[in-house]
């Protein structure tokens, strides 16, 4: 690989032995003014994993120092996951990380792919559309896909080997990235760097519970979780204390809150309270009620989750609808009729 692709694949062997070969103290790294620039990109790829998502520069090799930069910034933002050793980070960062190699590989060529297919151990082959692989290492980074065209069974099988489209093949290295980067966190990092870096540390952090806290706080865009049916708050309650949900509960908690217009990835920041959370699995199941197979599943209506035993707290309002979706159109309704209007002023005492 040439110098720029190292920082462009910083998490392949070759990224990492060039780095060891450059042969200065970690020390450096971390305090050094003349890596700022790397410390300031390494932190700026955690904030992007955490909002927009990991945005790669168009580098050469004559770009020595930007290349430099952009190569060490990568142990460096792993420092700092490892310092902060946060699940939620681990998991949106090696996401992160491997969602943007993803968009690269699709413009790269065959050959490449197939490179950086060895670094994890796939030994693909090309044919006229695409590769081949073999079935295991098909199964070992398809597992987390749980879309049914991702299943061994709809796939082309010839004496063991799985034929995948380019693209496909591309997104199998991107479960495969994701993987190794998540397995490799956190790593061990000594106290000291991590005072080190306690400024990058704490900004991280505020951006980290901004982030989880917003969900908490019923902030979710346009949605106002202070409207939610009673039997809704005993829902998200029960997911926040890690009570598991029967499955007609978690149902009907999804379906209201894709149905009110709540985002994905806020449905998924609520379910994400565990280590073992499975963030494909259940982006996948809320894609899945949200209409991504064609059909958008609503909530069951009140007497459907009574039979059911999901109606908990019923309360005054609950007397006077038949749905909990109008339970909380209900009270919008209320929100909105008594609402000042924004360019309402404060009228002074009078005299
Ligand atoms: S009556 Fe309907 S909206 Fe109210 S708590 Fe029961 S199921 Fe929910």
């Amino acid at each position: 690989m040439e110098r720029a692709e190292l920082a462009l694949y910083p998490f392949t062997s070759a990224a990492s032995q060039y780095v060891g070969e450059l042969d200065f103290e970690l020390d450096r790294l971390i305090n050094s003014r003349a890596f700022q620039s790397a410390r300031l990109r390494g932190e700026e790829r955690l904030i992007q994993s955490l909002t927009s998502g990991i945005r790669k520069p168009s580098l050469t090799n004559t770009d020595e120092g930007r290349v430099l930069t952009e190569l060490l910034s990568y142990p460096y933002a792993k420092i700092l996951v490892s310092c902060l050793n946060d699940p939620y980070l681990n998991r949106k960062y090696s996401h992160a990380e491997a969602e943007a190699a993803y968009s690269l590989l699709l413009e790269r060529e065959d050959f490449f792919l197939r490179e950086i297919g060895e670094e994890f151990g796939i030994h693909a082959k090309q044919h006229e559309r695409g590769f081949h692989l073999h079935f295991a290492d098909f199964l070992k980074y398809s597992t987390t896909l749980k879309a049914i065209e991702w299943k061994l069974i709809n796939q082309r099988m010839v004496h063991g080997n799985v034929f995948v489209e380019r693209k496909d093949f591309a997104r199998l290295l991107q479960e495969a990235i994701k993987k190794s980067i998540h397995e490799s966190l956190p790593l061990k990092v000594p106290e000291k760097t991590c005072t080190d870096c306690s400024g990058a540390l704490s900004r991280l952090k505020e951006i980290l519970q901004q982030k989880k806290g917003d969900v908490e706080n019923g902030q979710m865009g346009e949605v106002d979780s202070k409207l939610f049916p009673p039997c809704i708050n005993y829902a998200i309650n029960n997911v926040r204390t890690g009570v598991n949900l029967a499955h007609s509960m978690r149902f009907a908690m999804t379906s209201f809150l894709t149905g009110i217009g709540m985002t994905i990835d806020d449905i998924i920041n609520m379910f994400n309270v565990s280590p073992d959370f499975d963030e494909e699995k259940t982006r996948y199941q809320i894609e899945h009620i949200a209409g991504s197979s064609g059909t958008k599943y609503t909530p069951p209506s009140c007497s459907t989750m009574k039979t059911y035993g999901n109606c908990h707290g019923a309360d005054e309002l609950c007397k006077k609808i038949n749905h909990p979706l109008n339970y909380y159109r209900r009270k919008m309704w209320y929100k909105n009729k008594f609402k000042k209007p924004a360019n309402t002023k404060e009228k002074k005492g009078t005299e």
